[in-house]
């Protein structure tokens, strides 16, 4: 895909946050209590060091502007992804399937404070397309890879919240993930 395309697939896809899908995960092995944030609702999505390859707003990627709707955290092929916090999940996207909005294996969680969480790239899933469950924070939704649009593993964290334009109709728009946890941002 172009970067032309490509911006203008990423700008559409905040549009279309409240299509109809669901997705079920795996029974929780494991929920890591670590990744809790001390004041924060919400857990880190990796265990391990947390560094932010790709910040969210406008980049220049192979020699274009691009929005980034997300944020990009290091994560080598096959590093376990967990849910920053406890929700429904509203969609499983498979890749190669063109199920969803997302064009690899992507989850999105509507989480209990209302931002729709979406997790890009991963390599497998532990969650499939089917009825929408819920999951608990700190609960594995797969292993980073990078399907989808992704030069290298990593996982792309993006998030949505609904807001009301001034026609008076909800729409989805995304924020800094960032901005939603309590703490200094660590970018290297
Ligand atoms: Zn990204």
């Amino acid at each position: 895909m172009s970067p032309v395309l490509t911006l203008v697939a990423l700008v559409a896809g905040a549009g279309l946050l409240l299509a109809a899908g669901g997705g079920s995960c795996d029974e929780p092995v494991e929920i890591l209590s670590s990744l809790a944030i001390n004041g924060s609702r919400y857990g880190w999505p990796l265990a391990g060091p947390i560094v932010v390859t790709s910040t969210y707003g406008w980049r220049v990627r192979n020699g274009k502007d691009e929005f980034h709707p997300g944020v990009d955290f290091h994560a080598v092929e096959a590093t376990p992804v967990y849910a920053v916090e406890a929700g429904v999940v509203v969609g499983v996207d498979v890749a190669g399937v063109g199920n969803g909005r997302f064009n690899g294996n992507a989850v999105s969680v509507r989480g209990d404070s209302g931002v729709f969480w979406h997790y890009l790239h991963f390599s497998r899933m532990s969650c499939r397309v089917g009825p929408r469950v819920r999951v608990a924070r700190g609960q594995r939704l797969g292993w980073s890879g990078h399907t989808g649009l992704a030069d290298a593993p990593h996982l792309h964290l993006q998030a949505s919240v609904l807001v009301t334009g001034a026609d008076g109709r909800r729409r989805a728009q995304t924020v800094d993930p960032l901005d939603l946890f309590p703490i200094p941002r660590r970018v290297t």
